[in-house]
């Protein structure tokens, strides 16, 4: 783009603490600043290194990126010193707070709208009230809800129909009602929030945040058009929202290249080792840490399959490590490798030797799952993650369900092992090395590139972040 020709936008984005939104803004700022928009980050202290880092790379190429560092009201609401991150609030009663202490964020981003006076504001969906503070100010705000087409149009639908008042019990199947196409769930995959008549916390900000929508000035989705045409069209005509697709977000930074020191992580060193998609890579995000038990089950699976594998884990080491087989780290060396705390993922997915994904569906490992071309075994557990598995398993075809049949808070999956080890031996093998799995891996690499056309120059996400940096501009900025 001839970034010559945009007076120079300055947009403040402003994510919501927790790595399944930060990530993707932070991303998203990089983006936009490659493209000549003056871009700032507002974070609090705690986040703040990890954004700094993470722009690093960003900064070095000339673009015009910054951080600005907010407090984070921790002691008002009675939260722990240094819990910032909604990652780092493990019971409900944490999390309560933190949505909580998220709604007084208000007035430091009053102030900092007054002194620094951007052309607008791109705020995470869960900050509701950013919509009235940017009318405030006379600027534009744009929503980020970090999930894509085919999730918010299912979500409104259960919303405006709710079809899951007709039925009876929890087993009983429903079609998700004015859809393109035809999806079924049961009663129990759709989200208790939706479901339950007490108010909390987030029922608040999950009203409030629909309440903004209509007054907001439109959506950013991190997808792309072809991924889920149907949905980006239903998003846009059926419920009449303004959106721009300019994802995938994640192609900017390989790009930026700030990830080269990762080339030197253990995983991608072993995975040079390997054949080609001879391993399969298991992750579950940032928020969900199962139980002991079902980390057992995972681990039985694994073993059973006769993949080799990549797992990720959300544990310290330690001597005494309950939710591992005896001696299954021994017996695995070469053939798997266990990763305790936070992975590479992207690099990992996108080496050769990776040939499948068991993902929770969030949406970034589902947009970078589709990225690096891997066929998915999908394993919702919270949030919208439920539809996601459906665009994946049902819609585009490249992967297999595990089986889910209950949603969860990420403090519930603390309490049974639902998924057996057979059905993760089979569906694994499924999509590692059965007659069907040819057939979704051609069908992901049809999608990979898609996605890489997509935000070249000419491609349908590029077109989309043009004309909305023209509307911006065109604002009077
Ligand atoms: N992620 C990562 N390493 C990990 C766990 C997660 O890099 O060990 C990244 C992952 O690549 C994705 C994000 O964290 O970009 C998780 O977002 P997602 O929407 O998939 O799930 P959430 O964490 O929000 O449940």
């Amino acid at each position: 783009m001839d970034t010559k020709s945009h007076k120079q936008l300055h947009i403040f984005f402003f994510p919501y603490m927790a790595q399944g939104h930060t990530i993707p803004l932070i991303n998203m700022a990089k983006l936009f600043a490659s493209h000549g928009v003056k871009s700032t980050l507002i974070t609090t202290p705690l986040n703040a290194p990890l954004f700094s880092k993470a722009i690093q790379g960003t900064k070095q190429l000339g673009f015009d990126i910054e951080i600005l560092v907010i407090k984070f009201p921790t002691e008002e609401v009675g939260l722990p010193q240094g819990c910032e991150s909604g990652n780092l609030a493990t019971t409900t009663e944490m999390k309560e707070k933190f949505f909580k202490a998220t709604f007084l964020l208000q007035p430091q981003i009053e102030q900092v709208l007054d002194e620094h006076r951007p052309h607008c504001l791109v705020a995470d969906a869960f900050f509701p009230w950013a919509t009235d503070l940017a009318a405030k100010f006379g600027i534009p705000r744009i929503i980020f809800h970090g999930v894509g087409f085919f999730a918010l149009c299912a979500t409104l639908s259960v919303l405006l129909y709710e079809p899951h008042l007709k039925l009876s019990s929890d087993s009983e199947v429903f079609t998700i009602p004015n859809f393109p196409v035809e999806i079924k769930l049961i009663r129990s995959q759709i989200p208790a929030f939706i479901k339950q008549n007490a108010e909390t916390e987030f029922t608040k900000l999950f009203k409030a945040a629909r309440e903004c929508e209509e007054k907001s000035f439109g959506f950013i989705i991190n997808s792309f058009y072809e991924l889920e045409p149907a949905f980006a069209d239903h998003y846009r005509t059926a419920f009449g929202r303004k959106a721009w697709h300019i994802g995938p977000i994640l192609s900017w930074n390989k790009a930026a290249n700030d990830e080269a020191s990762l080339g030197q992580h253990k995983s991608l060193n072993w995975l040079n080792s390997k054949k080609p998609n001879s391993v399969v890579y298991i992750c579950f995000g940032s928020m969900t840490n199962f139980i002991d038990s079902q980390l057992l089950e995972i681990a039985a699976g694994l073993e059973a399959s006769g993949q080799g594998f990549i797992w990720v884990v959300k544990r310290e080491k330690n001597d005494k490590e309950e939710w591992l087989p005896e001696g299954f780290e021994k017996r695995m060396e070469g053939k798997g490798l266990i990763i305790r705390g936070w992975a590479p993922q992207v690099p990992i997915l996108e080496h050769k030797a990776i040939g499948g994904f068991v993902t929770h569906c969030g949406w970034n490992s589902i947009l970078e799952g589709v990225s690096a071309g891997v066929p998915m075994i999908t394993w919702p557990v919270s949030a919208e993650q439920f539809y996601n598995e459906k665009l994946v398993t049902v819609v585009l075809r490249t992967g297999v369900a595990v089986g889910v049949e209950q949603w969860s808070t990420f403090v519930d999956v603390k309490k049974e092992a639902s998924v057996k080890r057979e059905a993760i031996e089979k569906t694994i093998n499924q999509v590692m090395v059965s007659e069907e799995a040819e057939g979704m891996r051609a069908r992901a690499r049809v999608l990979r590139e898609m996605a890489t056309r997509a935000v070249k120059e000419g491609g349908s996400s590029f077109a989309d972040l043009t004309s909305l940096l023209e509307e911006l501009g065109s604002l009077g900025a």
